[in-house]
């Protein structure tokens, strides 16, 4: 094991998305729990406008789209995974109900008050938690919800070898009661709060890399940066076992509050 343990940010982007792209999903989660999640949102209809905003390939879109009512744009920054998700979107023939674009879930492409479910897993983090409620707020209607997941911390107190990993990789991650006051801060009414059970770490998401990092390590056995990304991943799925009683991945659900009253 190398001493220095690197961000996956810092790591070939090419290489990563050929990695990725061999699985189905890109981040912890099953197709039960996307459905769970959508048993809480209640507003839809055939005319219903949906956003999945760091949708990779589309694992949960397509869970999404045959579960809800409405229209789907997934949109993620990759092309790679926009072509998947679109080849996925034919062979389930879901045309005229869910589209693939490319952008930046900085930058989104909608209109204010234009959406009625903004959906993301395991993809907020790429703009922060907070900013991105904050920000992705205006394009939702009055009344429309937004459910995304986000690794939190399970206790107020880690070991340290995994709290130095995530302050590392991500220094936002934070306990589910300092999330959800962040949402509902934010401009949401938290509606429901749940953690995602083991078998979305394990048999959804670490399990199929076993196989997809044996053909990447065979395609890319010269080069040092592809084995040095995989030695990472392993690092990290070694100490998710370790220590998958601090913290994993929780699903945050909220409503856009109609209005902010400011009490004179
Ligand atoms: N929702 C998917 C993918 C999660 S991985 C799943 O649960 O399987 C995180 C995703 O965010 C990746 O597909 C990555 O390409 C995308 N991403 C990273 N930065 C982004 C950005 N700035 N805008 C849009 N998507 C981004």
């Amino acid at each position: 094991m190398n001493d220095e343990i690197k961000s996956i940010h810092e790591f070939d982007l090419e290489l990563i998305c050929q990695y990725y792209s061999t699985l189905e999903r890109q981040g912890p989660g099953s197709p039960e729990i996307t459905i769970k999640a959508l048993s809480f949102i209640d507003n839809l209809n055939d005319t219903s406008l949906i956003a999945d905003i760091g949708c990779g390939s589309g694992g949960q879109t397509m869970v999404l789209a045959q579960n809800a009512q409405g229209k789907i744009t997934g949109l993620d920054i990759f092309p790679v995974f926009i072509d998947q998700f679109n080849t996925n979107v034919e062979k389930l023939n879901l045309q005229g109900k869910v589209k693939g674009i490319t952008g930046s879930m900085d930058a989104l492409p909608f209109q204010e008050e234009e959406l009625d479910l903004i959906w993301s897993e395991g993809a907020i983090y790429n703009i922060g938690f907070e900013r991105g409620l904050k920000e992705w707020r205006k394009f939702l209607k009055a009344g429309g919800y937004i459910a995304v997941s986000e690794v939190s911390w399970f206790t107020e107190e880690r070991p340290s070898e995994i709290e130095e990993f995530w302050e590392d990789a991500y220094p936002e991650i934070d306990t589910i009661p300092n999330k959800v006051k962040q949402m509902q801060k934010a401009g949401y009414v938290p509606i429901a709060t749940f953690i995602l059970p083991e078998n979305c770490w394990t048999e959804h998401f670490y399990e199929p890399q076993v196989n997809a990092e044996k053909i990447f390590l065979e395609k890319n056995a010269s080069n040092k940066t592809a084995v040095e990304f995989i030695e990472n991943q392993r690092h990290e799925t070694e100490l998710y076992y370790k220590y998958k009683e601090y913290y994993g991945y929780v699903f945050y659900i909220g409503k856009k509050t109609k209005k902010i009253i400011t009490n004179h």
